[in-house]
């Protein structure tokens, strides 16, 4: 399998290149140069697998690169028990109402981010063994993917993590994880700012070219084609837990943010996985309801960037959305040039509404769309809580939301559940007056020794830090 661009460059690379890299020499998206098709007779023989068997063979249809006793074997080490907390990896439970809900959520971090995460720390390491090399991740988080990342990072061979921060506006529970990690290659910096600050500090670090290549700095962001791969799994295995017959149609209501659980959705969809709808539930932040709404897509100032209590999914630009719009417009890659290079950065917009393309989405793709808003959560997770005595993170609760609008009779709803409520409690107990249950190994987490380092918003002063620590 070779690994093209959605901007039009067709320099075939395999799959550890593109491991190692961010974006395509020409500024976009790598995806494989075709889906592999999987067969329904091959789809119910999968039923027996276990997750880290299923996930190998997904994986090998996309990477020749490694060995596969090789392969099997990270599978193995990566989605565990000890990991992920149940054998299924991934269960699936029923609602009173009837829709599923499949949890994402059982990783050492509690949210999603871990099912493709840890596959990626084991990848990291395996690959940089084999080159003799060592790579130094630059990051910036305001939550979910900065802990995600240390937690598959930590005590790796050849990776060092620097993780920046906004100083004091990540929650109590998300700080104490991230900055509880004594690891010796885990290098926790608080800034003093905002999280734009620390993009920006990522991205000035990244732009000094020759400090870049001496540090050897990489990234672990959501346009890494790994993660995306190791989402697709899920999508198999949750279609396996609730479709009775062979050849079964079912929907996945996702939240989103950036656009990258989904796309694995649309990925399996690709594939073959019988998927009828693939819902996309936004919050406020509601630049991909919009497009698949209207045709047009948007990306937003700062100022019209909401701070949400789903906060993960608080973006101004769906950074994985390039990708099904080369799908959409049939892979043409200088169409996708010229919206995402050009029109996005003259414009900020572009306009698809009029394209044959676009009014056939739904119907080839299986897109459909909702928002879901604060009082829309509340309600939720009261409403759940009230009905099945169990509590709903934030980001499930819009999914949910979003989703009821889209069930139908004899077709599976299944919303990913993509954190644990417990990341998220002032809003649980703003909806329920519960505290939402602490998962075991998680008590007294706050009152840990940390190691953090606080620093000004100044790039220099984090290149300093590197310098000293590598
Ligand atoms: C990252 C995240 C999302 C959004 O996922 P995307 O891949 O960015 O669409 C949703 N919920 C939670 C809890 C997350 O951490």
């Amino acid at each position: 399998m070779r690994y093209i661009s959605t901007r039009g460059d067709r320099t075939a690379k395999q799959f550890c290149d593109i491991l190692l890299e961010g974006l395509a020499p020409d500024g976009g998206l790598y995806l494989p140069e075709r889906y592999p098709q999987v067969q329904t007779e091959t789809l119910e023989a999968w039923r027996s697998l276990s997750y880290a068997d299923l996930a190998f063979e997904i994986l090998s249809l996309y990477i020749d690169d490694i060995p596969a006793s090789d392969l099997r074997a990270l599978c193995h080490k990566t989605y565990t028990k000890t990991a992920f907390g149940t054998d299924a990896i991934v269960p699936v439970r029923q609602l009173k109402e009837g829709i599923f809900i499949q949890a994402l959520s059982n990783g050492p971090t509690l949210a999603f981010k871990d099912m493709a995460m840890q596959l990626l720390g084991n990848l990291f390491e395996y690959e940089l063994g084999r080159r003799g090399e060592t790579l130094n991740i630059l990051g910036a988080t305001s939550g979910d993917t900065g802990s995600a990342a240390e937690y598959a990072m930590r005590g790796k061979r050849g990776v060092r993590v620097f993780m920046t921060s906004p100083n004091g506006r990540m929650s109590p529970f998300q700080q104490a994880q991230m900055f509880s990690l004594l690891d010796e290659n885990i290098h926790n910096i608080a800034i003093e700012g905002v999280f734009d600050d620390c993009q920006d500090i990522v991205k000035g670090v990244s732009n000094d070219l020759d400090f870049k290549a001496r540090f050897r700095i990489g990234t672990v962001n959501s346009i890494n084609w790994a993660r995306l791969l190791a989402q697709v799994v899920y999508y198999f295995a949750g279609y396996l837990q609730v479709a009775s017959t062979p050849g079964a149609r079912v929907s996945f209501t996702v939240p989103s943010g950036n656009f990258g659980n989904v796309c694995a959705g649309h990925v399996a969809r690709m594939m073959g996985l019988p998927i009828e709808k693939l819902v996309v539930a936004t919050n406020e932040n509601n630049v991909l309801d919009e497009f698949f709404r209207t045709g047009i897509y948007r990306v937003r100032a700062g100022a019209e960037t909401y701070e949400t209590s789903s906060p993960s999914m608080d973006i101004s630009k769906a950074s994985n959305f390039e990708r099904f719009v080369f799908d959409m417009l049939g892979r043409d890659g200088a169409r996708v040039k010229a919206l995402f290079h050009d029109a996005i950065s003259q414009a900020g917009r572009f306009d698809l509404s009029a394209t044959p393309e676009f009014q056939r989405a739904r119907e080839t793709f299986g897109f459909v769309s909702g928002t879901s808003t604060h009082a829309n959560r509340l309600e939720t997770i009261r409403g759940v809580y009230a009905s099945d005595g169990a509590l709903l993170d934030t980001h499930t609760a819009d999914g949910l939301t979003v989703s009821r609008a889209f069930a139908e009779p004899h077709i599976p709803m299944v919303v990913l559940e993509t954190a644990l409520p417990i990341k998220f409690a002032e809003t649980i107990v703003e909806a329920t007056g519960e505290q939402p249950p602490r998962p075991p190994g998680f008590e007294g987490i706050e009152d840990l020794p940390k190691r953090v380092h606080l620093m000004p918003a100044n790039v220099d002063q984090v290149k300093d830090y590197i310098r000293a620590n590598t």
